[in-house]
């Protein structure tokens, strides 16, 4: 190891976000790349879902058709992908690999279905459940972004409530009452993480 232990790596910590729709994952994310102290690297996802008011192609995702998307798939250059509410998202596997080889810390905000996928392939990766305070909030939170049409929202709400059920596939679970409250659990999760025996 760079200390001269007999550790077994020197990679970056693997950390995978996931929780419903509308749990507040997206801001925590941000306000975690905006904590000092924390070299975490965002994965910037690609889907085709259209963008959002706002969103940027490439830091927010990366926007594709379908039949791009396809191809991705197709040449093994996704780590993970998954279908939800009608769109495909997925995340780009060399970005990552690369980054974890470098030994900087890697996180990736993704739903449920594709943090199962990554635990197979990742097992060492550090997976992490975003709970909403209640699921009355949770809707709350999903009508009042006013981007999603009621179809989209009732969808979304279903979908949440079967990923919930999934929490136990996971290392951690932590409740979004407040994003500066999450964000400073993700940072002892980080620390403790580092301190592991194998990562001295
Ligand atoms: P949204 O459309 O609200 O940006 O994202 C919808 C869902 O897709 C969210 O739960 C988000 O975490 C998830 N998601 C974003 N990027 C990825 C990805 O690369 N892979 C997977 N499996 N899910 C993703």
């Amino acid at each position: 190891s760079k200390n001269g232990y007999p550790a077994s790596q020197d990679k970056g910590i693997l950390i995978v976000l996931s929780g419903p729709s509308g749990v507040g994952k997206g801001t925590v994310c941000s306000a975690l790349r905006e904590c000092s102290g924390t070299d975490l690297i965002y994965s910037v996802s690609a889907t085709t879902r259209s963008p959002r008011q706002g969103e940027v192609d490439g830091v927010n995702y990366f926007f594709k058709t379908r039949e791009q998307f396809q191809h991705l798939i197709e040449n093994d250059e996704m780590l993970e992908w998954a279908e939800y509410v009608g769109n495909y998202y997925g995340t780009p596997r060399k970005f990552v690999e690369n980054t974890l080889n470098s030994g900087k810390d890697v996180i990736l905000e993704i739903e449920v279905q594709g943090a199962l996928q990554v635990k197979q392939k990742f097992p060492e990766g550090v997976f992490i459940f975003l709970l909403p305070p209640s699921l009355d909030e949770l809707e709350n939170r999903i009508t009042g972004r006013g981007t999603e049409s009621e179809d989209v929202i009732r969808s979304r709400m279903s979908v949440a409530i079967d990923e919930i059920k999934l929490m136990e596939h996971y290392d951690y679970a932590l409740v979004n009452d407040r994003v500066d409250y999450a964000c400073s659990r993700i940072q002892a999760i980080l620390t403790a993480e580092h301190c592991r025996k194998d990562k001295v």
